[in-house]
């Protein structure tokens, strides 16, 4: 399948030479210039989620240099199961996404970039690849785990010193060996400017190969639709009912694999993006300008999003507003409202969730005030443990990690001091 750019000033790229660049040489972002159509009847009856995957992206994947590699790369990055299960007593489910080495979803998306990145030939041949990845938290973790003991593949991860949650801190420092951790003196938008700077060092790339794991490359977008694949299929078996969806959003990642999903003929109904109080989603989707702006800090952190990237994917796929407007919703949660739906939905449901999952577990429970009918369920993108800081004191009692979360962080962790200084990352990358 070939792709072109968003912003239509670069040429069409391969597959594989747009996971392998992240974004286009214009600044867009790639499509796919067709989409196949699968409904229900194209998937054997006993898929599991890698067999799903791999029948899904086949088609996109098709005449691709990556083709051969594909169930292989889709067996590694969805062993890990993501469960569609009951949510409370009243026939609602909760699609967990937070099984694997993170605890979070984007686990699937950086572990099936890292196949492909790892199934790639690279040149100049023998030469180490260096992802350069800037995170508030959950991405470098999520890339360091999916990367780390790689063949060929070195992770430099850019925090922000003393802004990441002590928890989230130990994650990014535990890996070691071809996966290093830097506390940079500054904050997220300065590691966010550093990665970008070295990535545009054209000299600096020809001495040392450079890549990025950033979440716009379809890399990591194109697999997320497989979990939402292999729910509505289990549910539309068991049920013959389309599924319909509450998404935690923040870059719209997440959300529009679902949407794209059901676009290729997936059985899933309505997908309403639930957001925290950064709300220029819920803005655009209730009929107002779409006005991004700088982003404002909520307990639901990896959401807090003032300009998501992936908008521009659904301009290019919707042009008009009006039907862009049709094919989703959105609605807003505010920190108290957050708060609220941990302490409810652990009441009334028996489930504990995260900030970000809450979100969504509010706006479910707004719909169903409304009377809405139909099976929903809210996708929940992280366990709980990850923000024992917010959830403990809420529900007065403690919250254990899960078991590979739990020998995340029984492993020791070192990050190295970095100044807020381009020549310094460029020495440090030029010395490794
Ligand atoms: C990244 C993240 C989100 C937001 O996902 P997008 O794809 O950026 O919309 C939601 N919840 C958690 C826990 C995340 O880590």
């Amino acid at each position: 399948m070939r792709v072109y750019s968003t912003r239509g000033r670069a040429p069409a790229a391969g597959l594989a030479e747009a996971i392998a660049a992240g974004l286009a040489p214009d600044g867009g972002l790639y499509l796919p210039e067709a989409w196949p159509r699968l409904d229900a009847a194209a998937f054997a009856a006993d898929a599991d989620l890698p067999a799903v995957a791999t029948r899904l992206l086949a088609p996109l994947f098709a005449g691709d240099a990556l083709a051969p590699a594909l169930p292989g790369i889709c067996a590694r990055a969805f062993a890990v199961p993501a469960p569609l299960c009951p949510f409370g007593a009243d026939g609602d489910f909760l699609l967990e996404l937070f099984h694997g080495p993170t605890a979070a979803f984007k686990d699937y998306g950086a572990s099936f970039l890292a196949g492909c990145l790892t199934a790639l030939p690279r040149t100049p041949a023998g030469r180490p690849l260096t992802i350069v990845v800037a995170t508030s938290g959950d991405t470098g973790a999520a890339v360091g785990a999916a990367f780390h003991g790689q063949p060929g593949l070195r992770v430099l991860i850019l925090y922000p010193d003393g802004r990441v949650s002590p928890r989230q801190a130990h994650q990014l420092g535990s890996f070691g060996g071809n996966v290093r951790a830097l506390r940079v003196a500054g904050s997220f938008d300065d590691c966010q400017r550093l990665a970008k700077a070295v990535l545009a060092d054209a000299g600096l790339r020809a001495e040392v190969p450079l890549g990025s794991a950033n979440s716009i490359s379809l890399g990591r977008l194109l697999p997320q639709m497989a979990y939402y694949a292999h729910a509505a299929l289990v549910h539309w078996r068991a049920h013959a009912a389309p599924l319909h969806l509450v998404v935690p959003t923040g870059n719209l990642g997440n959300a529009l694999a679902a949407l794209l999903a059901r676009r290729i003929g997936l059985p899933l109904g309505r997908i309403v993006l639930a957001s925290n109080a950064n709300s220029v989603l819920p803005e655009f989707f209730a009929g107002g300008d779409y006005r991004p702006r700088a982003s404002l800090a909520t307990l639901a952190n990896a959401m807090d999003v003032g300009a998501p990237s992936n908008f521009e994917r659904l301009q290019a796929l919707y042009p008009d507003p009006a039907a862009l407007r049709r094919e989703l919703t959105a609605e807003a949660v505010d920190d108290a409202g957050i708060r609220a739906a941990i302490v409810r939905t652990h009441a009334r449901r028996g489930q504990v969730v995260c900030p970000h999952t809450a979100c969504a577990a509010e706006v479910l429970d707004r719909l169903r005030a409304r009377g809405e009918g139909g099976h929903w369920a809210v996708v929940a993108t992280a366990h709980p443990a990850k923000f024992p800081e917010v959830v403990e004191p809420l529900l007065e009692m403690p919250v254990p990690p899960p078991p590979a979360l739990a020998a995340m962080l029984a492993r020791p962790a070192q990050a190295e001091p970095l100044a807020n200084d381009l020549a310094a990352l460029q020495a440090l990358l030029r010395a490794w």
